[in-house]
């Protein structure tokens, strides 16, 4: 089976139907990894520069490592200096949820899947144009996969 995506096919890509994906505890330290399950189901942040796709420069689309929903795609993908994985917008915005960080004077935003509600990262308001909006990921909570171009 390819893992190639044509760019066409992202018209086609999930958009969250209002059906979540929900697993107990232990389905899902089943289903993750070790630090799938840090991330995702615990809200830990990974290390910066220390994972797989802060770097990564491809055409893809980055799904969520818990549920394959879309979330990101290559184009709206950034350096923004920091070592994590930088979008300045969703792919499929109904994908995403947010949370404000209940975490003292803290001005973060926490980042959601909506299917599945696994934690992405932050949102942040330091990103480039055109909306300013600097989504702060970790590696670990998304699937990559290529597209032709
Ligand atoms: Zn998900």
């Amino acid at each position: 089976m390819s893992s190639i995506i044509h760019k066409e096919d992202r018209l086609s890509l999930d958009h969250f139907d209002g059906e979540k994906v929900l697993l107990t505890d232990q389905e899902w330290r089943k289903k993750l990894s070790p630090d799938q399950y840090d991330v995702l189901r615990r809200k830990e942040t990974e290390n910066a520069f220390h994972n797989k796709y802060y770097n990564l420069k491809k055409h893809g689309v980055y799904f969520c490592a818990g549920c394959s929903l879309p979330l990101f795609s290559s184009d709206t993908k950034y350096d923004s200096g920091t070592g994590w994985p930088s979008f300045w917008e969703p792919i499929i915005e109904e994908n995403i949820s947010y949370q404000k960080d209940a975490s003292l004077f803290s001005l973060k935003t926490e980042v959601l899947c909506s299917r599945c509600d696994g934690h992405l990262g932050h949102l942040f308001d330091d990103g480039p144009k055109p909306t300013g909006k600097r989504y702060c990921l970790n590696s670990e909570a998304l699937h990559f996969e290529e597209t032709t171009q």
